[in-house]
């Protein structure tokens, strides 16, 4: 695959269906400085009542929040949606992959709606089928594709999901990493993994919780030619992560660490897996979202933190716990600029729609990708045991 196949858009604008970044809002958006906008948002979620749970991803604006049904990580959400199959419509408020995920969890009458469809997200991009399964026939060219379970972080396209399930492999979160790989490298004598988008987590998890050797983890980098890998050095790595990662979490740094370990003594670093290996090594703590929370949440006052994760959900933690010092693992502001895109605007557009009878920004994945997608999914679902984290 070449760069020629991967053209850049700027956010919001053209069309690229096959991809997370999505395409341009189809209608007229109420602007961002109408007064009325929460009443709006308001009276169109109650006239809709019962018929629309909106879900909120912790990653999302305050403003989008206050208007959500639950709030959680992707995989909770999904699930939440399944719990509620007395509910239309679903509104996601989160990206693009996560509504697929919904889409394939939630029954066929069920319609799972994206306020704003160019809220993508760049890590499930990097990793996109075509590449995927040049990958596939290089790893049996080296004579491994028999040995190779794929695993891909919930983090992915619904048509990545559907080739692990094909090919014998599953989904994982960021909570459950380490028990799917047990149970991938348990599926036959001398398996190896390929990890699909994110190598962070998937190095950060065998390394550190499987007892993997660095030496033993290749990444396979779907610009260049091979993977940029020989057949040999296919043959003896255990791990084959895919070169994709985290826009957000791959900025925060060890010399910020450094940093704020001078400027506050004590102060406990908590980051989640998707941050790269060498910083994830110097924190005191690493887990999932859910995990971060749980964490603050227990802390004892007076207590110092600094998180590394998306700003809005450390914002929101800052907020909620003011007994508590929380600081952000960064100099600068970084949000998610694609989570971001859902807005109090896109928010109230598509609910008043629905609330008139127009479905707008319905996501939606073609019943044979949902198939096989779902295999991978209930694989993660029938897991044994808990996380070494537990
Ligand atoms: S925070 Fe990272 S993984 Fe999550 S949606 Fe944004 S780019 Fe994707």
């Amino acid at each position: 695959m070449s760069l020629v196949d991967l053209p850049l858009l700027p956010l919001g604008k053209g069309r690229d269906l096959d991809a997370e970044r999505g395409v341009e809002c189809p209608g007229d958006l109420p602007a961002a400085s109408d007064p009325d906008l929460v009443a709006r948002a308001r009276a169109a979620k109650e006239a809709l009542g019962e018929r629309v749970f909106v879900l909120g991803h912790h990653y999302q604006r305050d403003e989008v929040i206050q208007f959500a049904d639950v709030t959680g990580d992707s995989f909770k959400l999904a699930r939440d949606a399944a719990a509620r199959p007395d509910a239309e419509f679903i509104v996601f408020c989160g990206v693009h992959f996560m509504a697929e995920s919904a889409d394939i969890l939630t029954s066929p009458d069920q319609q799972v709606v994206l306020p704003d469809l160019a809220a993508g997200c760049s890590m499930a991009d990097m990793a996109r089928l075509r590449q995927v399964e040049d990958a596939w026939d290089a790893m049996a060219d080296a004579g491994i594709q028999d040995l190779v379970v794929p695993v891909t972080y919930m983090n992915s396209s619904a048509d990545i999901k559907a080739f692990c399930g094909r090919n014998g492999g599953l989904v994982c979160t960021s909570s459950n990493a380490d028990v799917a790989l047990d149970w991938a490298f348990a599926r036959k004598p001398d398996a190896k993994v390929l990890f699909l988008p994110d190598q962070h987590l998937g190095r950060n998890t065998a390394v550190l919780q499987m007892g993997i050797g660095l030496d033993e983890c290749v990444v396979w980098d779907p610009l260049q030619p091979g993977g940029g890998l020989s057949a040999e050095e296919l043959q003896r790595a255990r791990m084959i992560l895919w070169k994709g990662h985290c826009s957000v979490h791959g900025r925060f740094s060890e010399d910020v660490v450094d940093e704020l370990r001078a400027k506050h003594p004590g102060i406990n670093v908590l980051v989640h897996p998707e941050c790269k290996h060498e910083v994830v090594l110097k924190a005191d703590l690493v887990g999932s979202t859910e995990f971060i929370i749980k964490t603050i949440e227990a802390a004892e006052p007076g207590t110092v933190w600094a998180i590394g994760t998306e700003l809005n959900l450390v914002k929101r933690l800052a907020d909620a716990h003011p007994d508590k010092t929380i600081v952000f693992l960064d100099r600068n502001v970084c949000y998610c600029s694609t989570m971001n895109r859902i807005d109090l605007p896109h928010l109230v557009w598509a609910l008043e729609n629905l609330a008139s009878g127009t479905v707008v920004n319905r996501v939606t994945v073609d019943p044979d990708t949902e198939a096989d997608a779902l295999v991978a999914l209930q694989r993660m679902l029938d897991l044994p045991g808990k996380s070494h984290r537990d």
